[in-house]
């Protein structure tokens, strides 16, 4: 298949929608408020988007109800007929993929380029994935005792609240939105304050291709108050989230503490990236560097430990400065640039403070540390070497362009270092030594293991966390059925057959 077509980029979308999206219809906020979005690049408000908080959640879930009642176009259509909406939404952001990849850049700091090929294209395939699931999801039939007939039915759970964060506003939209929809669920969908747009203009799109009204519903809101009353409300069948742990374990529990609604979770991370001796060095590095720097350093399973076995400790330090010093940074619509902006104003000080513990702590800083420009919330990628377990930058979740470098002697250190973290997301490793790639790969506790490679997220495969990194998968066919209850039917028969 010919490499799609790379859209030009527009650093002046027109902002077409900033209303709530609820039965189809853009709206203003109960409360009349409205809150400011800022352009990561230049710190400049972009517009101001209406802000709904409950009373816009109650609506919006009344609408989601209303579409899921038994009778309704939405529950009596067919499945087959599911997958067509969902292949005509993701032809639709195929037609708009330049505009859409514009405003996410221009809305979160991302590069043009990653929001093209790693937001607008995963995304179209994440939709065509989950369409094709909708008249496959199957039950079983099952050999019961006695003159029974027993099988199973996977049905929708009902209304799917989703909570995402600003970090791939896009893809986390359609993660969350496409397996939600495939099993015939209706969604109410909150964006992150921080980068509302994207998932408005997805909205239209989602009435363009001809959904029901209030299957999908989408309000841009603060978090206390948007986020707090889907994860506590009485009619929300289940809330999927994606966002801090700190966060997620108030949502978790706010679902214990309202209905009991089902919860997935798909918090932060800590993920390891081990590097033996024998590794292919030129490949290790740069994706060690892919797997810190991408998106700012603003991803869950980012390798943020680079454990690296002692024989080549220094070489690779050395050659990873220099792929820091040639990073590209600045413009997010240059196409030249391979780093954008940090998301705002609170992520950048956040980052510069980790950064700032590193030093005090005794991390040796090799390269960066600084912001980059005089405007916007760039930082400099930034690498620490000799950093220890104890440190805070070895524990705390950075979420920035910060790469730590750790030293190991042997297997046995390694894996017992790579466990000793709250978290469970991701872990990668690199060496040409299948017993030790296979060893890792069992002794990790994570949700995904990629060798010789950074490739946590795949569409066809589950995508999660172990420990406090949540729990629950996405993508593949587990987060197909992520957004289904099993029922159990047993028929009485008049003989045994
Ligand atoms: P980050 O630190 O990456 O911004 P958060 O976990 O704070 O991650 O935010 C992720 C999402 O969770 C955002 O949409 C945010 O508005 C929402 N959120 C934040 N606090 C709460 C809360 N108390 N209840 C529900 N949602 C929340």
């Amino acid at each position: 298949m010919a490499a799609p077509q790379m859209p030009t980029p527009d650093p002046n979308p027109e902002i077409k929608y900033t209303q709530i999206f609820i039965n189809n219809e853009f709206v203003n906020s109960v409360s009349g408020k409205t809150f400011a979005t800022i352009n990561p690049a230049t710190g400049d408000k972009i517009c101001d988007v209406q802000e709904a908080e409950k009373a816009d959640v109650d609506k919006a879930v009344v609408a989601a109800r209303a579409a899921f009642q038994l009778g309704s176009p939405w529950r009596n259509m067919d499945a087959s007929q599911r997958g067509r909406l969902l292949l005509k939404l993701a032809e639709l952001i195929e037609r708009d993929a330049a505009y859409l990849s514009s405003l996410e850049t221009l809305d979160n700091g991302k590069p043009f380029i990653h929001s093209y090929f790693g937001a607008v294209l995963p995304s179209v395939k994440d939709l065509t994935y989950f369409a094709g699931w909708c008249d496959k999801i199957t039950g079983k039939t099952i050999p019961v005792d006695g003159p029974y007939f027993t099988y199973t039915r996977l049905e929708p759970i009902g209304v799917c609240g989703g909570i995402i964060p600003w970090n791939f506003p896009i893809n986390m939209f359609l993660s969350k939105m496409a397996p939600a929809l495939a099993t015939g669920n209706t969604v109410v969908i909150k964006p992150a304050e921080q980068t509302p747009l994207t998932a408005l203009y997805l909205a239209s799109l989602v009435k363009e291709a001809g959904f029901p009204p209030g299957v999908v519903n989408v309000l841009p809101g603060f978090g206390p108050t948007c986020g707090a009353h889907i994860a506590e409300h009485m009619d929300v069948d289940k809330v999927a989230f994606t966002g801090s742990t700190e966060v997620g374990k108030i949502i978790q529990a706010a679902a214990g503490q309202s209905n009991l609604k089902r919860v997935s979770l798909e918090l932060g991370g800590k993920s390891p990236l081990i590097v033996f001796s024998d590794a292919d060095l030129d490949t290790a590095v740069e994706q060690a560097h892919q797997s810190v720097f991408f998106n700012q350093g603003q991803v869950c399973c980012a390798g943020t430990r680079t454990f690296v076995q002692e024989g080549i400790y220094d070489d690779f330090v050395k050659r990873s400065v220099e792929r820091a010093k040639k990073r590209t940074i600045g413009n997010p619509f240059d196409m030249r640039n391979e780093q954008g902006a940090q998301v705002d104003q609170e992520m950048f000080d956040k980052v510069m403070r980790l950064i700032e513990t590193g030093k005090s702590q005794g991390a040796k800083l090799q390269h960066g540390g600084s912001r980059h420009g005089d405007k916007g919330f760039f930082i400099q990628p930034t690498v620490f070497s000799d950093v220890q377990d104890d440190m805070t930058i070895a524990k705390e979740e950075i979420f920035g362009p910060v790469m730590s470098i750790f030293k190991f002697k042997d297997i046995n250190e390694v894996i017992d270092r790579a466990n000793n973290t709250t978290y469970g997301l991701a872990a990668y490793v690199f060496t040409k030594d299948i017993d030790k790639a296979l060893t890792i790969a069992n002794s990790v506790q994570a949700g995904t293991v990629t060798v010789n490679c950074y490739k946590p997220v795949i569409v066809q495969a589950p995508f999660g966390g172990f420990k406090q990194s949540g729990h629950g998968r996405e993508m593949g066919e587990y987060g197909v059925y992520e957004y289904c209850e099993v029922k159990t039917v047993t028929v009485k028969l008049s003989h045994k057959m």
